[in-house]
């Protein structure tokens, strides 16, 4: 069996407020290098609260989280910055490019956080971008892309930075259904090739993609006992 990359021991994140707001109740998890899993639940289930514990964007209120072994309760904000950084590719429905720097730019910025020097960068992004099937657009403004593109950008920013565990909230959630497809076939490649990920959806073909699934409901994590029947 796989080391596990992530562990989440009764971790739950519960929002200060007023009033304070429970979003993940205390919960269990492993999951090991080279998963694929996907988390399906209703708007305002906890998911996006859940990837964000995860992602090291939020800490648990409660329980703790071990990220490739490491205790992450245990580190000051710098410490885990860094650690995000190593480990962490990002994924948003939204797309998070900005909108007045290049495709190539959009992902060079991915690399400043990690330390690499200048002159690497501009190769390391036109690598990820032709990896994502736009070599050719590199210099191209965002607003000259479409919503695919767009997003493939956006996984190309998430990869640069060569993270063991990507984390995508409602990664096809703006795309119509064709671009979706070729958005998770690009995701589905990149896990063929080592990379852990975990993608939060509201959609069960993309759940359906997962080679685990979890559902969460008000704020509570679980396998689901019948696939079939997710929604
Ligand atoms: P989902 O992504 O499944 O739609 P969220 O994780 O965004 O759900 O939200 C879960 C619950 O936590 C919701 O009730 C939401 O209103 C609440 N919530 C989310 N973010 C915050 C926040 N920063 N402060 C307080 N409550 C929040
Ligand atoms: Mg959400």
């Amino acid at each position: 069996m796989k080391p596990p990359v992530i562990e989440l021991h009764r971790a739950a994140l519960t929002y200060p407020g007023p009033p304070p707001v429970a979003a993940l109740l205390p919960c269990d998890l492993t999951v090991r290098q080279g998963e694929f899993l996907t988390v399906v639940g209703p708007s305002g289930s906890g998911k996006s609260s859940f990837l964000n514990l995860i992602g090291l964007l939020d800490v648990p209120s409660q329980g703790r989280y071990l990220l490739d072994g490491v205790d992450t309760g245990q580190l000051n904000d710098a410490d885990r910055s860094a650690l995000r950084g190593r480990h962490i590719g990002f994924v948003f429905q939204a797309f998070h490019v900005l909108p007045h720097r290049t495709a190539r730019e959009n992902v060079e910025t991915a690399l400043v956080y990690q330390r690499v020097p200048r002159r690497e960068r501009g190769e390391r992004a036109r690598t990820a971008l032709d990896a994502v099937g736009l070599g050719n657009r590199t210099e191209a403004l965002p607003t000259t892309l479409s919503g695919g593109e767009r997003q493939r950008v956006a996984i190309a920013r998430a990869l640069v930075g060569q993270p063991s565990l990507v984390l995508c909230d409602e990664p096809t959630g703006n795309l119509d259904t064709a671009t979706a497809a070729q958005v998770l076939d690009l995701l589905e490649e990149l896990n063929a090739g080592g990379v852990t990920l975990i993608v939060i959806t509201h959609d069960p073909a993309v759940s359906e993609r997962g080679t685990r699934v979890l559902r969460i409901r008000d704020g509570v994590l679980g396998e689901p006992a019948e696939p079939a029947v997710l929604s």
